[in-house]
């Protein structure tokens, strides 16, 4: 197995920058009104090894709103408190095919909302996190995350008000949960719940970081702390291989071969497990929700270090 040189790195994080801005298209999210303020020519990335080492160029430590991203990191810590049996029971693990909010995909199955990193499935699993009140729960949604970046973490707050004035549909879905039994706990305190997980500021650097983390068999590289049990993290990545670009899933898989978690805010992060982890930040998306810029820089990245999966 070839080793990959901190000079190597360098030069196909140079490369993805050069992809990156040769790459057009896209456009902000609008549909939280906040997220189409954000400057759209924002680009960083970042790229973290097993050994805690960190890279980065540009915009990689510019905070954005880590939006569904906080779907594949929330799911550890429930994952880690209930197992990955019980979670694939009471929330699901196939892809949708459908977009990352459908309603049709929860009817079309019985009510269950199939996978954690979907808006229906996070929010159900939202709805498992332990705690009295809606304090303690948050308390435990956002130590999470932070035990995965290894830094304090805060709330985006322009975001957070923005997606509360205008998530009247994530609001339905949990209520259909709720009709369906598949709602843990009180769907309105959990919409709220999940509206401020995803509203969490994050970098690219930070995203790259917690990445290592399911790089590293889920022990973050740069403080050595483990922040998932080593067992589930193959059940993580396979969710994120399946679904963490929604409908965008497969094409995303033909030409990257690797894990990734996309969110609206414009952030992207992809796994290489046992080497390293990848992210990006660049908000244009396309249809599906997906950077544009993000999709193509990385894909670049995985071609120069050979990191493809499924290429032997
Ligand atoms: N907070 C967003 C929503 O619920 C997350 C969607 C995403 O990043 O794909 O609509």
């Amino acid at each position: 197995m070839s080793t990959i040189s901190d000079q190597d790195i360098i030069q196909a994080i140079k490369h993805a920058i050069e992809v990156g801005n040769n790459t057009t298209g896209g456009q902000n999210a609008s549909y939280i009104p906040a997220l189409a303020q954000v400057p759209s020519d924002l680009f960083g990335i970042a790229i973290v090894t097993c050994e805690g080492k960190v890279f980065t160029q540009g915009d990689a430590d510019t905070p954005f709103a880590i939006e569904s991203i906080s779907k594949a990191f929330n799911l550890a810590h429930v994952m880690d408190k209930i197992g990955a049996k019980e979670l694939r029971t009471r929330v699901g693990a196939d892809p949708t095919g459908e977009p990352f909010n459908s309603v049709m995909a929860i009817e079309l199955h019985h009510g269950s909302p199939l996978n954690p990193l979907v808006n229906a499935g996070a929010m159900a699993t939202v709805s498992l996190v332990e705690g009295d009140t809606s304090d303690q729960i948050w308390t435990n949604i956002i130590g999470n995350m932070m035990r995965f970046t290894g830094e304090p973490l805060t709330v985006n707050q322009e975001i957070y008000k923005s997606e509360t004035d205008t998530n009247q549909h994530n609001r339905g879905i949990a209520w259909l949960l709720k009709s369906y039994g598949y709602m843990y706990n009180d769907p309105d305190m959990v919409v709220d719940l999940y509206t401020r997980m995803c509203s969490i500021n994050i970098t690219a650097k930070q995203l790259a970081i917690m990445g290592a983390c399911y790089a590293n068999g889920g022990v973050n590289p740069i403080d050595k702390q483990r922040v998932v049990n080593q067992e589930n993290v193959p059940c993580i990545l396979a969710e994120m291989t399946m679904s963490g670009l929604y409908d965008g899933s497969g094409d995303w898989l033909y030409k990257a071969g690797l894990p990734g978690k996309s969110g609206v805010g414009g952030g992207l992060v992809a796994v290489a497990p046992g080497k390293l982890a990848m992210a990006v930040f660049s908000p244009p998306l396309d249809p599906c929700g997906n950077s544009v810029k993000g999709q193509a820089a990385l894909q670049s990245i995985i071609k120069d270090l050979n990191l493809n999966l499924y290429v032997s």
